[in-house]
C-alpha cells in the first residue's frame, strides 16, 4: 500500500492498527472487507433443496420434491430460471478468479466455495448422460407466472406438482453459461468433475446453438448463444490448454461489446477472458473508456439499475488489474453511491447493501426474507422480519436517485442471483485495490462466519503432484516453518529496535524496527500470550513513500509462535519496520526476525496466478517446495517475457522488481506473472528477475527456461 507523501510524513513514526482503516484509507471510506463478507451470504438465503449449508437461522428445506433438487432461488421468487443461474455462477468464480488475494485476506474464500460449490454440484447433476456426451439438461424449475402467485416462505411451498424444463436440442445460451461456471470452478477449486461437465456443457451447447425460449421468455430470454459460448471456451482454454477452446473463444467474439456484463449479454466478459489468453485489452477498454468516468451514478437500466452499475465495477476493476487502464477511484466512487457514503443527484443517499448500515435497506421484495406467509400480505406493509444480509437492492428508477425501500417495488426493490453476483465480484476488487476495513464476527440472523484460513483446493486427478505436507493455512504471507539455512541472519530483540506504541486507536502495539541488510524477505517471529485465536499487523518501509503491507486475521497456531512472512520491496528504505496491531501490549512479545539473504530461498507468495504458498525450507533447490497444489492451470505464453511484449530482456527483468516493490502500482498481467516464474521455484521473486537478466546476458537461453523443475 502506497501512501502520499505528506500523509505517510505525517505517519511514518506512528503504527497503524487494523481497527483504524484510516491510514490505508480514507476516514469515511468503505469497509470493503465486511462488504465482501456480507454480500455472499444472499446466496445463503436463496439456497434450494437440502440447505445444510445456509448459514442463515431463518433457511430451511425446500422444494425437496425437484426432479433435480437445488440450486438457488431466482430472486424474491423460488423459480429456478438456468441462464441467470449459470451466469452468476460464472461470475461469481470470475471476481474470485481475479481477486483471490482478497478473499484470502479476508478469510471469505471457503464461503465463496461453498456457494459457487453448490451451483456447480447442481449443474452437474441437472445434466442427462450418454457416456461423456449430454442429452438433456434441466434448465427451468417451476413456471415463473405459477410460482409468483405464491406469496410465503420457500419451505411452505407446495411444489409437488411444479414444472421442470428440460433442454434437448436447444439450450445453447444456458449451457454456455454453466460451462463457464463449470470451468471457472475447476479453475479456482481443482475439482476434476467440474472440468468433465464444463467440456460437456460446452459440447452441448456448440451441437444446440438455439436459445432457450419455452417457459422463460417473459423473464429471462437470451438474445444469442454466441456471447456465453466464447465467455466459456475463453475458460476451458485457460483450464485445459486445448488450442481447440481458444479458436473457439477468439472466433466467436463480438467485434463490438457494447454493452454491460450481464445475466444476457456476456460479451465483456468473454473479451476479458480472450484478453487474459492473448494479452490485448485494447477492445475491452475501448469500450471501458467511455463508460467508466465522471463522478455521476452510472445509470444504466432502470430495472434494477445497482446490479449494471455493480457489473461494470467488476469489469473496470479486472481491466484495472490486468492492463494499463485504470478505473479504480471510479469504481470506487460508484460503489460509494451503493453504501450510502455518496449523495446521489437528488440529494438523497441510499445504502442498498441490506444489514450493511443501520439505515441501509430492509424491506426487499424477497418472500423468505419478508416472514410473512399470505398474498395479502406481500404488499401490506407488515414489517420485514428476517435481515436479508448483503443483499444488493434493485436501486435507484433513475439517474437522479430516486429509489423507496417498500417491498411492493419490485423495479427498484428487488434482489436476485444474478443483481449479487457483480456486486460479490467488485466488492474483492475493491478490497484488493484499497485494503481497508475487517470482517464481522457476528451478523444477525447468520449462523455461520467464515473467516480465517481459507479452502483447501480439492485433490484431482489431473494434479498428481500432490504433497504429502500438513495441510497449509492459505493466509497471505503465514508461514509454518522457521527457515534457518545459509544466507539468512538471525535478529534477536537485542539487535533490533523493539518496542510498544500507542495505535490510531489507542490500544499499545508492538513493533520491531531492523535493517533490511540487503536481504530478499524477512520472517517475524512472535509469541501469543493470550487466548487470542488471530493475529493482525503489517510491514512498512520508508523510501520517501511509506509502504506498507498488512497482514490480517493470521491464524494463531498451537504452540503459540507466529511467524509471518514479508517479501522485502526492491526499492525498500533504510528500514523496515514490524508490527503486531492484535493482540495488545503485553499480550505479545517479538521473538526474533530472520533476514533471507538468499535468493534461492523460498518465500511466501501472493501472487495472483500461482497458488497461495507457504514457505517450506529446503536443503536442495532442485527439490520442489511443498507447496499447496495449483488451482490455476499454467497460463504461460513466454517464459521470461513478464511485461508480455513478446520479447525476453532486461525490461521483464525490471518489471517483475517492479511489481514486487509496489504490487499495487506495477502489477504484472496474470499471463505476466506466469511467464515470469522461471527460476524452477514457485512464486515470483527478485530471483527470476535475475535468472531473466542471466538470459539476457547470454548465461542461460531463452528455451532452457524455466530452469530446473518449473511448473507443470
Ligand atoms: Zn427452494
Amino acid at each position: 500500500m502506497v501512501f502520499s507523501g505528506v500523509m505517510a510524513a505525517a505517519s511514518v513514526a506512528g503504527s497503524f492498527t487494523a481497527a483504524t482503516p484510516s491510514l490505508s484509507t480514507s476516514a469515511a471510506d468503505t469497509n470493503y472487507a465486511k462488504l465482501l463478507q456480507y454480500s455472499l451470504y444472499f446466496y445463503d438465503a436463496n439456497m434450494c433443496g437440502e440447505n445444510s449449508a445456509t448459514g442463515l437461522s431463518w433457511r430451511g428445506d425446500c422444494h425437496t420434491q425437484d426432479e433435480v433438487k437445488g440450486g438457488f432461488h431466482d430472486a424474491g421468487d423460488h423459480a429456478m430460471f438456468g441462464l441467470p443461474q449459470g451466469y452468476s455462477a460464472a461470475t461469481l468464480g470470475w471476481g474470485y478468479y481475479e481477486f483471490k488475494d482478497a478473499y484470502d485476506a479476508t478469510g471469505q474464500g471457503a464461503h465463496l466455495k461453498v456457494i459457487t460449490d453448490d451451483f456447480c454440484d447442481f449443474f452437474r447433476r441437472s445434466a442427462k448422460m450418454n457416456g461423456n456426451t449430454i442429452t438433456s439438461f434441466l434448465y427451468q424449475k417451476g413456471d415463473g407466472n405459477m410460482d409468483h402467485n405464491y406469496w410465503g416462505p420457500p419451505e411452505q411451498q407446495d411444489a409437488s406438482s411444479r414444472r421442470m424444463f428440460w433442454a434437448s436440442g436447444f439450450g445453447g445460451d444456458i449451457a454456455g453459461e454453466y460451462a463457464a461456471a463449470l470451468a471457472l470452478n475447476y479453475l479456482n477449486f481443482g475439482n476434476p468433475d467440474d472440468l468433465t461437465y464444463a467440456k460437456a456443457y460446452y459440447d452441448f451447447a456448440s451441437r444446440n446453438t438455439a436459445v432457450a425460449t419455452e417457459g422463460c421468455s417473459e423473464f429471462y430470454k437470451s438474445s444469442s448463444s454466441q456471447d456465453e459460448r466464447a465467455w466459456a471456451a475463453g475458460w476451458l482454454y485457460l483450464a485445459t490448454k486445448d488450442e481447440k477452446y481458444k479458436n473457439d473463444c477468439l472466433s466467436l467474439q463480438n467485434p463490438y461489446p457494447g454493452w454491460v456484463h450481464e445475466w444476457n449479454t456476456v460479451d465483456i466478459g468473454a473479451a476479458s477472458v480472450a484478453a487474459h489468453i492473448t494479452g490485448d485489452w485494447s477492445k475491452v477498454n475501448s469500450y471501458l473508456g467511455k463508460e467508466c468516468n465522471g463522478t455521476n451514478y452510472k445509470f444504466i437500466l432502470k430495472w434494477g439499475s445497482a446490479r449494471y452499475n455493480a457489473n461494470l465495477q467488476l469489469c473496470a476493476l479486472v481491466a484495472s488489474k490486468n492492463s494499463s487502464a485504470d478505473y479504480t477511484s471510479w469504481a470506487k466512487t460508484q460503489m460509494e453511491y451503493i453504501t450510502g457514503d455518496r449523495a446521489f443527484a437528488n440529494g438523497q443517499t441510499h445504502c442498498l447493501v441490506v444489514g450493511f448500515k443501520p439505515n441501509a435497506s430492509k424491506n426487499p421484495h424477497h418472500r423468505a426474507a419478508s416472514g410473512t406467509n399470505s398474498a395479502a400480505q406481500e404488499n401490506d406493509g407488515t414489517p420485514t422480519k428476517y435481515s436479508l444480509i448483503g443483499a444488493l437492492c434493485g436501486g435507484p428508477v433513475d439517474e437522479s436517485g430516486t429509489y423507496t425501500d417498500v417491498r411492493s417495488d419490485y423495479v427498484g426493490n428487488e434482489v436476485a442471483v444474478d443483481y449479487n453476483a457483480g456486486f460479490v465480484g467488485a466488492a474483492a476488487g475493491l478490497y484488493s485495490v484499497f485494503k481497508g476495513g475487517s470482517i464481522d464476527t457476528s451478523i444477525e440472523g447468520v449462523t455461520k462466519i467464515y473467516g480465517g484460513s481459507n479452502p483447501q483446493p480439492q485433490e484431482t486427478t489431473t494434479q498428481p503432484q500432490q504433497t504429502t505436507a500438513p495441510p497449509q493455512t492459505q493466509q497471505p504471507q503465514q508461514t509454518t516453518t522457521t527457515p534457518q539455512q545459509g544466507g539468512d541472519i538471525v535478529l534477536t530483540p537485542a539487535d533490533m529496535s523493539v518496542g510498544t506504541e500507542k495505535g490510531d486507536d489507542g490500544e499499545t502495539n508492538n513493533f520491531a524496527e531492523f535493517a533490511p541488510q540487503g536481504a530478499k524477505s524477512a520472517t517475524l517471529y512472535y509469541k501469543i500470550n493470550s487466548n487470542d485465536m488471530n493475529t493482525s499487523g503489517a510491514f512498512g518501509t520508508w523510501n520517501g513513500e511509506w509502504m506498507q503491507e498488512d497482514f490480517t486475521n493470521i491464524k494463531v497456531p498451537a504452540d503459540k509462535i507466529v511467524a509471518v512472512d514479508y517479501v522485502i520491496p526492491a526499492n525498500v528504505g533504510q528500514t523496515v519496520k514490524a508490527m503486531v496491531f492484535w493482540p495488545h501490549g503485553d499480550a505479545v512479545t517479538i521473538e526474533k526476525v530472520v533476514l533471507h539473504k538468499d535468493a534461492s530461498t523460498p518465500t511466501t507468495t501472493t501472487t495472483k496466478d500461482t497458488p497461495t504458498t507457504t514457505t517450506v525450507p529446503t536443503t536442495t533447490t532442485t527439490a520442489p517446495p511443498a507447496t499447496t497444489q495449483p488451482q490455476n492451470p499454467d497460463l504461460h505464453t513466454l517464459w521470461g517475457d513478464a511485461n508480455c511484449d513478446q520479447r525476453v530482456t532486461v525490461a521483464d527483468a525490471v518489471a517483475i522488481l517492479q511489481s514486487i516493490g509496489n504490487k499495487d502500482k506495477y502489477r504484472l498481467s496474470a499471463t505476466g506473472m506466469a511467464n515470469a516464474d522461471v527460476d524452477g521455484i514457485e512464486g515470483v521473486t527478485p530471483n527470476d528477475a535475475l535468472v531473466i537478466q542471466q538470459v539476457d546476458a547470454g548465461i542461460y537461453s531463452q528455451s532452457q527456461l524455466p530452469l530446473m523443475w518449473g511448473k507443470s
